[in-house]
């Protein structure tokens, strides 16, 4: 069973195709990885299925409805959840307080905010951090910050956006662990350039060049796969 469906989709702008004609179908509990160059298209292709970006053509299906219209905030009602490629917390608010902020987006009960603002932070380990500023949290922190943000809106749809870029190693084994953890409760859309974690992670992947897609497969489909090897991993 398909969670999203994306039909013909592009964006233009001017004479620049950033995403052309693309066809994607992910199904429910997956983990879909997106790569390819920069400038392939990746970040405006989810930034049309999270509503950020208008489409110049073409449709967006969740759970087999069409939600091309669907204004961004309606979809992170539906479960449809972005975070973005920059940390985009508060800094000068404490980690509770970010995930609230959140939190309240979807919830009204001052009592569940409560618990699902807890809940988020202790899956991303920040439990002990309620209190912290976020604006002091170690970079790598505060990308889990984010994360635990977009849990607090109980997503069926998470959709990463290079999520360990800026991490040291040692917290990207940690947040492979964490992606792991969230999906077994959510779909995982991940654009990533660490081809190490994409590897680990991914059901399949989506390989993007140009603003179209290359090809689609399993992690060992892609790694073998002549074309990618040439496009994206030059060689
Ligand atoms: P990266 O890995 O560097 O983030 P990407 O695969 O996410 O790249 P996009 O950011 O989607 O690629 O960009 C695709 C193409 O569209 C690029 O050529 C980019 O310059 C262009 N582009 C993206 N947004 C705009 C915009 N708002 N106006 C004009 N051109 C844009």
């Amino acid at each position: 069973m398909n969670i999203l469906g994306v039909r013909n989709l592009s964006r233009h702008y001017g004479g620049l195709a950033a995403v052309n004609d693309v066809f994607l179908d992910v199904a429910h509990g997956e983990v879909r990885a997106i790569i390819g160059p920069n400038g392939a298209g990746k970040t405006t292709l989810v930034g049309m299925i999270s509503g950020r970006i208008t489409p110049s053509n073409g449709q967006i299906e969740f759970h087999d409805k069409d939600i091309t219209r669907t204004s961004s905030w309606s979809r992170v009602l539906l479960g449809i959840v972005y975070t973005f490629q920059v940390p985009s917390i508060y800094r000068a608010l404490t980690c509770y307080e970010n995930v609230a902020l959140a939190a309240q987006r979807k919830h009204v009960s001052e009592k569940v905010v409560s618990a699902a603002v807890k809940k988020s932070l202790m899956r991303v380990g920040l439990a002990n951090d309620l209190q912290r500023l976020a604006g002091v949290l170690p970079h790598g922190h505060q990308r889990l910050l984010e994360v635990a943000m977009a849990l607090a809106l109980s997503p069926q749809l998470l959709i990463l956006d290079e999520p360990t870029q800026g991490l040291a190693p040692s917290e990207i084994a940690a947040f492979c662990e964490l992606v792991r953890d969230v999906s077994r409760s959510a779909t995982v859309l991940l654009i990533e350039h660490n081809l190490k974690v994409v590897m680990q992670l991914a059901s399949r992947i989506t390989v993007m060049d140009q603003g179209s897609i290359l090809t689609e497969g399993t992690p060992l489909e892609i790694e073998q796969h002549p074309a990618v090897r040439r496009v994206y991993l030059g060689h």
